[in-house]
């Protein structure tokens, strides 16, 4: 895709972000991505059909108009549900390309990997056959890299899937939150992978959608005590995305399955974007017995993960393309610049790998910051300091910083006091009174009147104050 249509639809991004707030954006915007673009049509996809139709009934005008701001002749966005099991190496390839290397280096992380993905992906067809949703066979406790955010989660998460039949349930349900992109799926998937591995319970990996869709049509079509049946014949029920089960009668009927499976002591997994208590449009009874099994929280990946993460994808990425290269300088930037989520860890390598296919050309440092600039989180503004607003304000109208304080009341110094305080109220989070008190012991009406002042000539002449922002925030 051309680099202008990705700053294009970063662009988009952050439009909707602000336009939707970070929290709805989280949830369903975080996973879209941009496939087409041409002047009339913009093509995106998303993971399920579920997210499909939500964005469809609730938000389709607000995205087109979010696009409209970058191109206006834009008439239509098209949404597709991309296909979530991503292909991987078959096994014989997997293992040439071993073969091609070794000898030049022993790596076998990465051989470690296509064999553990061949194993997965046989027991990701039993478990497909099961109803379950579909598993991507890289998602595994061998790709998983654990740190200091995501001990707990893993090691509970191993406890679960190594568990056998008639074993006492230590914690039903096991609950992990974290955001978008911090390996909830991941962890998930992994447990489903080794938990049919070991072949000793059935283990059903379900997306809340894929519940609902499920419990939906297996009512239209009479046959929800089969389903029910299906699920009751479950060992270890695992669902993903909790946050978008919704409807009284899917709930209720949620309740029933895990009240039945917890009480005859088969072990429930759950994954959110946020604890039970925050799960607002579940109902009660629920979300007590969520928050009665173990609660874990994965946080945001350190440095240390994201480099690990991304070293993990590299290895990878070499099963099929051996002679893909990423220098450890260039990790390293990755690591400490992308610091959203581990989606955009993948993202960055795979652009880097696209390039390196496509044009051949050696990954270097500089090509990487091209690649993945819009990735990249863009600095927090600088706090800025009340003293440091007086100190450029007084520089620039050539008055001194006393001459601020005073209770002068020139108009050379009127003006620029006024642009001070108004400043103060706009780029720190410091109440009137405060300012006031830090403006030589003003009133707090003194400061708002200066602050309304000023808004209304801002209004006229944005040049000014916009200058001086930004002497102040770089
Ligand atoms: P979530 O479900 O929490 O939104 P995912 O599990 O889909 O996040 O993770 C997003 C991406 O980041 C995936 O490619 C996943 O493999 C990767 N990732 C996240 N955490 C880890 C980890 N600890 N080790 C390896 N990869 C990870
Ligand atoms: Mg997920």
């Amino acid at each position: 895709m051309a680099k202008n249509e990705q700053e294009c639809w970063a662009r988009v991004k952050d439009r909707l972000r602000s336009s939707v707030g970070d929290d709805v954006y989280n949830s369903w915007f975080a996973r879209v991505d941009l496939e087409q673009l041409n002047s009339e049509a913009v093509h995106m996809s998303v993971p399920t059909r579920f997210l499909k139709s939500w964005i469809q009934t609730h938000y389709a005008e607000r995205v087109l108009g979010c696009w409209q701001e970058e191109m206006p002749n834009l008439n239509r966005i098209e949404l597709t549900v991309r296909t979530p099991v991503r292909s991987i190496a078959p096994a014989k390839d997997a293992k040439a390309a071993t073969d091609e290397r070794r000898g030049e280096r022993s790596d076998t992380r990465a051989h470690d990997g296509g064999r553990a993905a061949v194993s997965a992906m046989a027991a990701s067809a039993g478990h497909e056959a099961l109803g379950g949703s579909p598993l991507d066979p890289r998602l595994t406790f061998e790709t998983f890299v654990i740190g200091r955010s995501n001990t707990l989660a893993h090691a509970a998460a191993r406890q679960v899937a190594e568990g056998r039949r008639g074993d006492p349930v230590m914690f039903n349900p096991l609950y992990i939150h974290a955001g978008v992109g911090l390996g909830k799926t991941h962890l998930l998937q992994a447990i489903t992978f080794a938990g049919n591995a070991l072949g000793q319970r059935k283990v059903l990996y379900l997306t809340a959608e894929k519940f609902m869709y499920g419990f939906v049509s297996a009512l239209k079509a009479q046959t929800a005590i089969a389903f029910k049946e299906t699920l009751r014949a479950i060992d270890v029920l695992v669902i993903d995305d909790m946050q978008f089960l919704q409807g009284k009668s899917t709930q209720a009927e949620f309740c029933h399955t895990l009240n039945a499976l917890i009480d005859s002591g088969r072990q429930v997994v759950i994954a959110a974007d946020r604890p039970p208590a925050d799960l607002e449009s579940l109902d009660d009874r629920v979300r007590s017995r969520l928050a009665g099994g173990l609660v874990v929280e994965m946080g945001s990946l350190g440095e240390e993960l994201r480099l690990e993460i991304l070293k993990s994808r590299v290895s990878a990425a070499r099963i099929l393309h051996p002679s893909f290269d990423v220098p450890l300088p260039v990790l390293d930037y990755l690591a400490r610049t992308i610091t959203h989520n581990g989606r955009d860890l993948e993202g960055a390598i795979n652009r880097l790998l696209a390039h390196n296919t496509l044009s051949g050309q050696a990954v270097t440092l500089e090509m990487a910051e091209r690649e993945v600039r819009d990735l990249v989180r863009p600095q927090e503004p600088r706090r800025v300091k009340i003293e440091d607003i007086q100190r450029v304000v007084a520089r620039q109208y050539n008055v001194s910083r006393s001459d601020l304080l005073s209770s002068r009341r020139t108009a050379n110094v009127v003006r620029p006091r006024q642009v001070a305080m108004y400043l103060a109220k706009t780029l720190t989070l410091r109440s009137l009174p405060e300012i006031g008190r830090r403006f030589g012991g003003r009133d707090h009406t003194t400061v708002l009147h200066a602050v309304r002042k000023i808004e209304a000539l801002v209004g006229k002449d944005t040049t000014l104050v916009e200058l001086l922002k930004r002497l102040l925030q770089d």
